[in-house]
């Protein structure tokens, strides 16, 4: 920039000085040309004078030339002629006019006698032979014209010496002009290159310079003004930035809280933004690179893909549903795209895996339900049809076929209860009722209740603990409540529901009494855990569960084995009530068994 403004300023000093230079060689030339014709004319009035004062015209033009400069050595000297109409050379101070042409021809005497007042030409002089410069004057008092004439050499040369000291002069101011100018672009653009400098370094993102500040810039001339100005919009810069940056970060930092992956995509650039959620499930946990990544590279779906596509080239909001694998296995999404700004569109993936199995839970229930319940009334009925048909007539038949249909009757009585009791747990979001309650009578009056059943099948009921090390071993045929025969439980306190612990420890000890062994041991008791956490035992050394049933058996409706449970009056829900009632209570239900040494079933509570 100051370079292109020192040579706009070297070429307009180039040209002032030398259009100066030409103008003053032309008003020199003008000059010594307009001196030069007054000396002839001064001459040529001297001459007139002298032939009116009587001389003849040879005394007139050699006095007169003598008079100005012939003879004296004087390179100014005047050479005068006087020519008649006719042309004929009367005098001249230089040549004998009889050897002289006629004249009336030469451009000057022409003119003279043409216009009658004067004529002029330069040439050169063909008896002298130097160029000369004639003037010619009428004088029609005689009818003549008087001619004076000078030689140019020595006008030529002056004119030279003086363009010469001009050129000079002029020359040598140009020089001086430009280094000035070189220096003073230098010395303004001093400041001005430290002002380039600071923008290129606030450029690169270096803000902290204060440019006002260098000990180059005057503050009062422009450049500081300018200065100031540029820290102003450095400073105003800065806090804009900083501003920026903190909204950035809000912005990452709530995006990066949501749960929900999001991803922002560019027509031109395939992704451009991943949240915490989308860089965990798509793309293992790894920030996204600074090189373009297309879409299909980050989120390995073709649905995913076509409704982004769909948006960006629509520049409409998309919504549909894809199947995506991720880091924890493949999930279900539904995915919500809305296009932003003119060239990108963003999408948020809301997972509904968790929504779609519970929908799926929920039909396969509604499905089991039906059949379950479908089971013993189609019995019912086909008994009594067949009462109906002639059977009713034998006493007999009629006592048994009741009795099946009591049972069956029962069946439903329990499974409908069943369904009654876990669709209450499930819709409680907590535990209501809590009385502080004796565990170990509780335990007490559910062995009691099952105190018949255990007995029918030899089973012993022991509350407390198998004792430590060796194998448990109950008493066959009896119903013993306590750890051990010569043991006394102790009070185990808790707080909880009453009725929701009576129905956990039914269904857990009515399964152990069910499914073990003839002549087996149950064992019922509770143990303080960490944090103010009860865990309940309840083990049989039983036939145990295969570990491929073990992690299902919580299912509703899981049966290992669907005869024995049916034969047992299971109804396939008594776990699944386990299980929700300790969910309840913030807890979880386990199992742990080998098969052929027992099952234990533990449940943690906070109670
Ligand atoms: P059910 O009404 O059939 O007893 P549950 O939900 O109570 O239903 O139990 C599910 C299944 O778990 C039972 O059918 C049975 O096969 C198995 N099971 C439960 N408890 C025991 C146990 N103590 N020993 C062996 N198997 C058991």
């Amino acid at each position: 920039m100051l370079k292109r403004i020192y040579l706009l300023v070297a070429a307009v000093v180039v040209l002032a000085v030398v259009l100066g230079g030409l103008l003053a060689a032309d008003q020199v030339r003008t000059l010594h040309t307009t001196l030069t014709e007054d000396r002839l004319v001064a001459a040529i009035r001297t001459a007139e004078a002298e032939l009116g004062a009587g001389r003849t015209a040879a005394e007139a033009v050699s006095l007169v030339a003598s008079g100005f400069g012939r003879g004296t050595g004087e390179d100014r000297w005047v050479r005068l002629t006087l020519v008649d109409r006719q042309g004929v050379v009367l005098a001249d101070s230089e040549e004998d006019p009889a050897a002289m042409d006629n004249h009336r021809l030469r451009p000057e005497i022409a003119q003279a006698f043409d216009t009658r007042v004067t004529g002029r030409h330069i040439r050169r002089s063909p008896t002298l032979e130097v160029d000369m410069l004639y003037l010619a004057r009428y004088s029609a008092e005689r009818d003549l014209v008087v001619r004076a004439a000078i030689p140019l050499s020595d006008y030529n040369q002056t004119l030279r010496a003086i363009l010469w000291r001009l050129s000079l002069v002029l020359g040598g101011s140009l020089l001086g002009l430009l280094a000035i100018g070189l220096l003073v672009t230098r010395w303004i653009g001093r400041p001005l290159r430290e002002l380039r400098d600071a923008a290129l370094q606030a450029a690169d993102g270096r803000l902290d310079i204060h440019v006002a500040q260098l000990p180059e810039l005057d503050r009062d001339t422009e450049v500081g003004q300018l200065a100031r100005a540029f820290d102003t919009m450095r400073d105003r810069l800065r806090s804009i930035l900083s501003e920026l940056e903190d909204r950035n970060a809000r912005l990452d930092a709530i995006l990066d809280s949501m749960d929900e992956p999001l991803a922002a995509v560019d027509v031109d650039c395939g992704v451009t933004f991943l949240n915490a959620a989308a860089r965990d499930a798509f793309f293992d946990g790894k920030p996204l690179p600074d090189r373009c990544m297309p879409l299909l590279a980050v989120i390995r779906n073709g649905e995913a893909e076509r409704i982004l596509a769909l948006t960006l080239s629509t520049r409409t909001p998309q919504h549909g549903e894809a199947r995506i694998e991720t880091r924890k296995g493949r999930r279900i999404y539904r995915i919500h795209a809305a296009p932003i700004g003119s060239r990108g569109a963003m999408a948020a993936f809301s997972d509904m895996t968790e929504i779609v199995r519970l929908q799926q839970v929920r039909s396969d229930f509604v499905a089991n339900v039906t059949h379950e319940l479908k089971t013993p009334l189609t019995s019912i009925r086909g008994f009594i049809d067949t009462l109906r048909r002639g059977a009713v007539r034998d006493p007999e038949v009629v006592s048994r076929f009741l009795d099946i249909i009591d049972i069956e009757a029962e069946r439903l009585h329990a499974l409908i209860s069943d369904i009654l009791t876990l669709s209450e747990i499930e819709s409680s979001q907590d535990v209501q009722d809590r009385e502080a309650m004796d565990l170990t009578a509780l335990v007490d009056d559910v062995l009691v209740l099952l105190d018949e059943a255990a007995s029918r099948r030899r089973v012993t009921l022991v509350n407390g603990p198998p004792p430590a090390g060796g194998k448990p071993d109950g008493a066959a045929g009896e119903t013993a409540i306590g750890s051990d025969e010569e043991a006394v439980p102790e009070p185990f306190p808790i707080r909880a529901n009453r009725l929701r612990i009576h129905q956990l420890l039914m269904n857990l000890v009515d399964n152990a009494v069910k499914y073990n062994r003839e002549g087996g041991t149950v064992w019922i008791w509770g143990e303080r855990a960490l944090g103010g956490r009860v865990t309940l035992h309840v083990r049989d050394d039983g036939p145990g569960i295969e570990p491929e049933h073990q992690s299902r058996i919580f299912e509703r409706f899981y049966r290992v084995d669907r005869g024995r449970s049916r034969e047992m009056g299971g109804t396939g829900l008594g776990l699944a009530i386990v299980k929700h009632i300790a969910q309840l209570y913030r807890g979880a239900v386990s199992v742990e068994s080998v098969p052929g040494q027992g099952a234990e079933f533990l449940v943690s509570l906070e109670v």
